[in-house]
């Protein structure tokens, strides 16, 4: 039997809130085998973003238990879970989190701060996932400078820089035309192809066809499988 690349079992997360808490997952319980390209869809406030930033190992869940490659994630120490999210994960964020005075490249190349890779080989990584979003042009150019659908593609190449094992992508086409979202999804797809698993929120319904599941999320709960 091979083993899950990210496993959720009975995941829930609370986060307390001034008119009580809110429950954003309600016992979610997943699992991706390598290779998968798996869709969330759900209305907005579902949980989606909080799913993946679990998944991500950025956020412990409330309850439950996140395996990573065969890992209890919650047995890891703080810098274990930070070499495992270097390592092995890549989040394309919903709001980007880019650093808006640096430049293009320099955010990319935030990709390997935790990472040992010397610098020119770093470069020469980064450079080459600007070049597969078709932004290696603009390498130079200051971030907040960018167009929403710019820097939706500066996020993309920061996370598949160095090719991940899971990826993690919060509505990575949601700020670009059609024509641009099916490129990122022929990236993503291309990655797929490499043996990166995918977890991927969308709204958008045309997409579906390029994933190999789809799972839904309504108000914390998954409700197909
Ligand atoms: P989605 O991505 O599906 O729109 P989210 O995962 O962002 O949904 O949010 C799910 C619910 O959790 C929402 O009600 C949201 O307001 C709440 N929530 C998310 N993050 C936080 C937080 N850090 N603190 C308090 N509430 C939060
Ligand atoms: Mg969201």
């Amino acid at each position: 039997m091979t083993t899950a690349v990210l496993k959720l079992c009975g995941v829930s997360k609370c986060f307390p809130a001034p008119g009580g808490a809110v429950e954003a997952l309600r016992e979610v319980s997943l699992e991706l085998a390598a290779g998968e390209f798996v869709a969330i869809t759900g209305p907005s406030g579902s949980g989606k973003s909080t799913l993946l930033h679990v998944a991500a190992l950025l956020e412990p869940p409330t309850s439950g238990e996140v395996w990573l490659d065969g890992e209890d994630v919650a047995r890891l120490s703080e810098r274990q879970l930070a070499a495992r999210r270097g390592g092995k994960i890549g989040m394309i964020f919903q709001k980007f989190c880019l650093l808006p005075h640096r430049s293009v490249l320099d955010n990319v190349l935030f990709r390997f701060r935790y990472t040992r890779h010397p610098r020119a080989a770093a470069r020469a990584l980064a450079c080459a996932a600007l070049e597969l979003v078709g932004l290696r042009e603009r390498m130079e150019h200051k971030a907040r400078l960018l167009s929403g659908g710019e820097m939706q593609r500066v996020a993309i190449a920061r996370a598949i820089a160095l090719p991940p094992r899971l990826l993690a992508a919060d509505e990575p086409t949601g700020n670009l035309d059609r024509a641009a979202a099916e490129g990122v999804m022929h990236c993503l797809r291309e990655l797929n192809g490499r043996g990166a698993t995918i977890l991927l929120v969308t709204h958008n319904e045309a997409l579906l066809r390029h994933c190999s599941r789809h799972l839904r999320l309504e108000d914390g709960l998954l409700v197909n499988q």
